[in-house]
């Protein structure tokens, strides 16, 4: 078993409501246990800025999976969950990424583990530092880049947990 971390995000309609049933599908999954959630955050988009505010958290589970059976069950949540791909960091009812996986580290054009972006968005690194604020990510640890990156984007505390 390897602790992973699933960052999640929507901006679609009900925001909270498909992060709430995004993680009532994960926990679903054989191979898969959820372990806790960081707050849910409210948080302006960035890359594509003409769209709804996110609700971003992150979840930490406990999974047998490989990687790439991972990356799969989590695109079957979001297709399930009524995600469209139309604009590259567009609007979507839910996206579930791979932050974290165990020792993992994966750089193929189809999986990359640790997920490169954590430490350019307020919305992972915030919610992730709750959760490992140690870890250290490219010469920082977690909780480093959550004060760096939320002193630079716009992100709320909902002090709400999905559980
Ligand atoms: P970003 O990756 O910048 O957060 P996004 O989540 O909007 O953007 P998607 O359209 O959801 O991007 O996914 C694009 C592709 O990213 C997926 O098809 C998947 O193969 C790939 N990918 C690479 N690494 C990961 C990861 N760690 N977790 C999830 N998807 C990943
Ligand atoms: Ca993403
Ligand atoms: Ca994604």
């Amino acid at each position: 078993m390897s602790k992973a971390y699933i960052g999640m995000g929507s901006n679609l309609g009900d925001t909270v409501g498909y992060l709430k049933q995004g993680l009532t599908e994960l926990g679903k999954v054989e191979g898969v246990k959820i372990i806790g959630t960081a707050f849910i955050y409210k948080t302006e988009p960035i890359g594509y800025q003409d769209q709804e505010w996110f609700a971003n958290t992150v979840a930490e589970v406990e999974t047998s999976l490989e990687p790439l059976k991972l990356l799969k069950v989590l695109q079957d949540i979001e297709t399930k969950l009524g995600r469209v791909r139309i604009i590259r960091w567009g609007p979507r009812t839910l996206d579930l990424d791979i932050l974290l996986l165990g020792e993992e580290e994966i750089h193929t054009p189809d999986l990359e583990i640790p997920h490169p972006r954590i430490t350019e968005r307020a919305f992972v690194a915030v919610p992730l530092a709750e959760l490992v604020p140690e870890m250290l990510l490219e010469g920082k640890k977690v909780r480093e880049w959550a004060e760096i990156l939320s002193k630079q984007q716009k992100i709320t505390c909902t002090k709400e947990k999905l559980c």
